[in-house]
């Protein structure tokens, strides 16, 4: 089993309820576990500014999928949930990124891991730092990561959500073996 974490976003419709069935989705999985879940945060959109603010999360999970057949599940769950790919960093229903997947370090046409803008984005720092912020990654601790960036991820907001259900939930659907 290795740990992964994702980084989740929506900007169309119910977007927390979005992240929320992507999240329960992945805890269905047989082969992956979700173990940790963040804070859902409100973010401004990045990248392509002019369309509508975004829910964003963080949830960690293990798996025994390798890394690419992992990219394969999101990207299935991105499209059952009627994601449909068009303009770069535009509008998206859901998208689920692999943030990290254990030690693993590569960069393929299709997967660079870890995400080759995992230090550039508040909105993936801030949920990220809420469930581990002393991981290190590429040499670098979470915390300083985000304390790093130019507002320091002031402009992403918690929002009261309870993620602890969405865990829950998971987990009632998903048992396994080497939950903690
Ligand atoms: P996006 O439109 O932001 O979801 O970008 C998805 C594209 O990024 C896909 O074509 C993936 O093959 C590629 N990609 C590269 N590295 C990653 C990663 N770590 N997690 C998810 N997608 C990735």
């Amino acid at each position: 089993m290795t740990e992964f974490t994702l980084s989740l976003g929506s900007n169309v419709g119910d977007k927390a309820e979005n992240l929320r069935r992507a999240i329960e989705r992945f805890g269905t999985e047989p082969d992956i576990s979700i173990i940790t879940v963040s804070p859902f945060y409100r973010s401004a959109p990045w990248g392509k500014t002019d369309q509508d603010w975004f829910v964003n999360a963080c949830a960690i999970g293990r798996t025994r999928l390798s890394p690419l057949e992992l990219l394969g599940r999101c990207q299935r769950i991105e499209a059952d949930q009627g994601r449909v790919r068009g303009v770069r960093w535009g509008p998206r229903v859901i998208d689920v990124d692999i943030l990290i997947y254990g030690d693993v370090e590569l960069e393929t046409e299709t997967l660079t891991l870890p995400h080759r803008r995992l230090f550039d984005r508040a909105f993936v720092l801030v949920p990220l730092a809420a469930i581990d912020s002393t991981r290190v990654i590429k040499g670098r601790r979470v915390a300083d990561a985000l304390a790093a960036l130019p507002d320091g991820g002031a402009d992403v907001e918690r929002m009261d959500h309870m993620p602890a259900m969405v865990l829950e939930t998971a987990i009632a659907l998903n048992p396994m073996e080497e939950r903690p």
